[in-house]
């Protein structure tokens, strides 16, 4: 008979009404499935052994045989605690129990050899091992099944509660033999013999229990391939069914707008990869399913020119296209950019910001309704409910993510059909990440800069070297360039950094004095309308340093700018300091980012800066950034639950992900609605997974 792995694991033995409560609220397991699911952290080597003297500090669980040689009670705050002093031919240690020690006192016999187990604290110049697990020698040598032991994840209320590695092994162990270590295969027999991967048997015992770290190693990869596997099924399946029902507008045709700029009015000689990307864009608008793409390009890759010449394939349509940017100044740019490539195809263009006169806005929602007017540029007041388009065709978001998504839907819902989205962002998701965390979004990528651009000459300075950078500075001004100064500004200390950001403005406005030069400052505190005027004095050259904080960061674009100092670069993120740099580099003169910090460096801090010097790929950033932070950190995976995979790890399991992506696309090729006897499988496993929530949580 086979056990019902959604039984409750109340049920199973040796787990009773208490542990099943901690077991469910410590680590969610609810079933006998949840528990054979709960894969361990790591292994140890149950045959290896630690000598006292050779512990250090902080370790994992370690494992010592020894001898007590004695025992003693502590009176402490609350109660008592009991200690042993546990000894080994190198040195003496103690080992403690706040709990259950007449039961300890008792089972425990000075003398004898135990090998004990668990993580060690190291107090007062001594080591220590509270409640560890503790068995004789002798015991411990007939037990021994494997050589690695399973460790699996905990919580400090497990421990506390008696819950140890070992009693979940245990439990573990219970649940291998009332089901027979007998459990469905979820995969088909063709692709397993394809892949050569184990059995789900198989491989599910090798992962609790490894009888070889051969072994362990496949089981790992059958089961981590699974998991990708049916997540990237569930993702393109989702992708495919947006595609057949949400409907949007189709530009069929190819029009003068475009071809007349396309023939007499491109600024310059398109990129390979921007030729793609139109091409892909061009494919989707065709279509009559709404587009839904994002478009990933490294700062100065040239996304301006692409969304510009979408628009055009809307208006040719007669459809009117909107931009969207997350700040007024990089609004106002965007706008003062296309209105110079629409001035010939005489294009109505306007600006909507929060600072728009009432009288302007009310011109611009008449026009927008009456359809009068084609283009409109502008920040959130666009979603605003009294912007009403009268046919909205396409809708341009620049710099992602700075948008949730709830905004983005607003914009959809001012039409019965949602507007084709076009999503521009400049930080460089890693591919990997972006194929499982937007595998219902469409990608494009600009990977390719405009010819002729050259590198910026990035550098690490430390604080003490200032009166050198100060001269840098002197030199490149007397060259007729521009440079921009940043400091941080991180909210929690926000008046401490204001001080930085002032401090720094008025040493600066000393080393450079007016007349013979100008500054300007910008930051967060200002009124929207000064902020404009001195950010506009530096657009126009009026002034030859900006100090400002990170606003910024995103977009703005001053060509003759040449240096960009980054002050206490070690508190940026990478990708905040490779957006950063991407402010220079525009022109074509040679420039150059300095980033200048104390001398007091993490080791994370140092690999930061030592990457800015070293890349200037923002790809390879981004994933040298992945890797410092982790997942989690980067935008748009909280919501996607890419976090939530139980045994794989989207970035050291990159080559699985590929396989199993590639794997899934192909199934559903072959076999849409999955109705062949081979898949059979495959569909029963998917309703499964959806009927009981695992995979539902991976997708909010
Ligand atoms: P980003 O992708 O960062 O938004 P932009 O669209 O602002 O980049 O382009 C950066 C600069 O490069 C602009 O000055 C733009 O005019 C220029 N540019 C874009 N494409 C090309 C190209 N194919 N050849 C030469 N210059 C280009
Ligand atoms: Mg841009």
């Amino acid at each position: 008979m086979s056990v019902n792995l959604q039984t409750p694991i109340d049920y199973l033995k040796g787990v009773g009404p208490n542990r099943a409560d901690l077991l469910r609220s410590e680590l969610g397991i609810q079933t006998y499935q949840d528990l054979i699911n709960l894969f361990p952290n790591r292994y140890i080597d149950r045959t290896k052994h630690y000598k006292i003297n050779d512990l250090q500090r902080n370790e994992a669980e370690v494992q010592i045989i020894g001898i007590i040689t004695g025992f003693k009670e502590v009176a402490q705050k609350r109660g008592k605690r009991l200690v042993a002093t546990f000894k080994d031919d190198t040195g003496t240690m103690e080992l403690v129990w706040f709990r259950g020690q007449k039961w300890i006192r008792d089972s425990l016999k000075t003398g004898q050899p135990y090998v004990i187990f668990g993580k060690t604290n190291w107090f007062s110049g001594k080591f220590s091992m509270p409640h560890p697990e503790i068995e004789l020698q002798s015991e411990h040598e007939s037990n021994l099944r494997s050589a690695m032991q399973a460790i699996y994840p905990s919580t400090e209320k497990l421990s506390n509660k008696g819950v140890t590695n070992k009693v979940v092994s245990k439990i573990m162990q219970q649940l291998f033999l009332e089901t027979n270590g007998r459990f469905i295969e979820t995969l088909p027999t063709e692709m397993m013999s394809e892949l050569k991967l184990i059995s789900k048997s198989d491989a599910l015992f090798n992962v609790h229990f490894p009888k070889t770290p051969e072994l362990l190693a496949r089981a790992q990869y059958r089961l981590k391939f699974e998991e990708l596997f049916y997540i990237q099924l569930q993702l393109i399946i989702k992708n495919l069914i947006h595609k057949s029902k949400i409907k949007g507008f189709a530009f069929n045709k190819v029009g003068d707008y475009f071809n007349t700029f396309y023939k007499d009015h491109l600024p310059f000689e398109l990129t390979n990869a921007q030729k793609r990307v139109l091409k892909e864009i061009r494919l989707d608008l065709g279509s009559n399913a709404q587009m839904n793409r994002l478009l990933q390009g490294d700062v100065g890759s040239g996304k301006t020119i692409v969304a510009f010449m979408s628009i055009l394939m809307g208006l040719d349509n007669d459809f009117q296209c909107c931009l969207m940017a997350p700040t007024a100044i990089l609004s106002a740019q965007h706008y003062q950019g296309i209105s110079e490539l629409c001035k010939p195809l005489e294009i109505s263009v306007s600006l909507l910001t929060g600072s728009t006169k009432t009288s302007e806005r009310k011109l611009i929602h008449e026009n927008l309704e009456n359809g009068n007017l084609q283009i409109l540029i502008g920040t959130h007041a666009l979603l605003e409910d009294k912007v009403k388009f009268k046919n909205l065709g396409l809708a341009i978001i620049d710099e992602q993510h700075r948008f949730g998504v709830a905004q983005r839907s607003k914009l959809w819902h001012k039409n019965e059909l949602p507007p084709n989205v076009l999503v521009m962002t400049a930080t460089p998701i890693p591919r990997t990440l972006a194929m499982s965390v937007y595998g219902d979004l469409d990608i494009s990528v600009i990977d390719e800069l405009p010819a002729g651009r050259k590198a910026i000459k990035t550098v690490h300075r430390y604080d003490n070297n200032r009166l050198k950078v100060f001269k840098f500075m002197k030199d490149e001004i007397a060259l007729e360039r521009q440079i921009y100064i940043v400091y941080p500004l991180i909210q929690e200390s926000e008046n401490m950094d204001y001080k930085d950001l002032m401090d720094g403005y008025e040493s600066v406005s000393r080393e450079f004095p007016m007349p013979e030069y100008q500054i300007s400052i910008v930051h967060g505190k200002m009124k929207p309308a000064d902020k404009d005027y001195e950010m506009q004095r530096f657009v126009k050259g009026e002034t030859q340093i900006m100090v400002a904080t990170t606003v910024i960061e995103v977009g703005v674009n001053v060509p003759n700018a040449s240096v960009m100092i980054i002050e206490s670069a070690e508190r940026f993120g990478l990708s905040q300091l490779h957006q950063l740099r991407g402010r220079v580099g525009r022109g074509a003169e040679q420039s150059y980012c300095i980033l200048m910090t104390s001398r007091k460096l993490s080791q994370n801090s140092k690999t930061r800066l030592e990457t800015m010097v070293r890349s200037s790929d923002g790809f390879e950033i981004a994933e040298v950034d992945l890797k410092l932070r982790g997942p989690g950190d980067i935008m748009g995976t909280q919501q996607s639950g890419v976090l939530n995979l139980r045994i794989a790890d989207i970035i050291k399991d990159a080559d699985i992900l590929q396989v199993a992506r590639d794997y899934a696309k192909n199934t559903l090729k072959l076999d849409p609605s999955l109705v062949s006897a081979d898949n059979k499988v495959i569909l029963h496993t998917y309703r499964q997974m959806s009927k009981y929530r695992n995979i539902w949580n991976y997708i909010s």
